[in-house]
């Protein structure tokens, strides 16, 4: 009887420890895609909430629909990766779900500004970047009246900001940040005729650590890096990832990723991101997906980030709702 009651007492307060909180602050995720409720080959942006209210947009890319997207709302920050055209943002779509899922129809041209300066512009919010990236854009935001020292902010790796009550961590990424010829003003995009692209620096990841205790990964374009292990998991500890799993010839792919937050980060949950297919129909994943495949190899929850849908994480890196 006594043991049965000792028992009983533990499988109780084990319980108590794993059961969600109900109360407890949220910070709320919502993908920016092209295509409403679907994840399509180039979403990449997503919208993070803190509890405190902080709202910040990580590589609006080509799905956000410039400044005036009414999915955006307030932004106090905006993060970005790598200068590559589906980060920074060459083309946009001219209307909401323009094209279909596996061929979005991006035809409005917003180069040489690009999609994420209008959208700093517009919403006065600075863009947060590594690398040598923030020389060039602090020279784009002058030369369209805007004030680079308050729209541009330098976070190079190993250091970090704060946004509201959100911290920002710069991490490394191991892949290139050659900037497109077409960000540039035609006399200066002529230097760089046979291949050659302008570098600005290393491309970067970030750490989010949000006020609830939520410790975000945020990987952008990258390959397995050894910093995944011994900085994201061993002195961030982040408990959940934002995983590109595009694959050849670019970045990790489903292997790969699965890899990476199997056996290096090992957060509580992963958001697959940079899926560079169409991943659903009707909002449901294709079995045949290289989502699927990374959702099965990975040991722990992979949510699927359906544009315009809203999910909520609590501390511990467990999604509580929309997922
Ligand atoms: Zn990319």
């Amino acid at each position: 009887m006594t043991k049965l009651l000792i028992a009983s007492a533990a499988l109780a307060l084990a319980a108590c420890a794993t059961a969600p909180d109900p109360q407890s602050p949220k910070v709320k995720i919502t993908p920016l895609g092209s295509h409403d409720g679907e994840f399509c080959p180039l979403d990449r942006a997503l919208v993070f909430e803190d509890p405190d209210g902080t709202r910040i947009l990580y590589d609006a890319g080509r799905t956000v629909r410039g400044p005036n997207d009414p999915r955006l709302g307030r932004i106090d920050a905006i993060l970005l990766s790598h200068v590559h055209g589906d980060h920074l943002g060459d083309l946009i779509q001219p209307s909401a779900n323009a094209g279909a899922c596996p061929k979005p129809d991006f035809s409005v041209n917003v180069t040489p500004n690009s999609n994420m300066v209008n959208i700093s512009l517009g919403k006065q919010a600075p863009m947060i970047v590594g690398g040598e990236m923030g020389s060039f854009l602090s020279a784009k935001v002058s030369s369209l009246g805007g004030d680079p020292g308050k729209l541009v902010r330098l976070v190079r790796y190993g250091a970090q900001t704060m946004v509201g009550k959100v911290m920002v961590a710069g991490v490394p990424a191991v892949h290139s940040n050659g900037l497109p010829a077409a960000f540039l003003p035609p006399e200066q995009a002529k230097l760089y005729a046979g291949g050659l692209t302008a570098y600005v620096g290393e491309p970067g990841g970030f750490v989010l650590r949000f006020s609830n205790g939520l410790t975000a990964y945020l990987s952008g374009d990258t390959g397995i890096t050894a910093e995944q292990d011994s900085v994201v998991r061993g002195y961030y500890k982040a408990n959940l990832v934002v995983m590109n799993i595009g694959g050849f010839p670019f970045t990790t792919g489903p292997d790969e990723a699965a890899y990476v937050v199997n056996s290096l980060v090992r957060p509580a949950a992963v958001i697959a991101s940079h899926a560079n297919e169409p991943a659903t129909v009707g909002g449901k994943l294709s079995p045949t997906s290289r989502t699927a495949a990374f959702q099965k190899a990975a040991k722990m929850p992979v949510h699927v980030p359906l544009s315009g849908k809203t999910m909520e994480f609590d501390g511990s890196g467990r999604c509580t709702s929309g997922c």
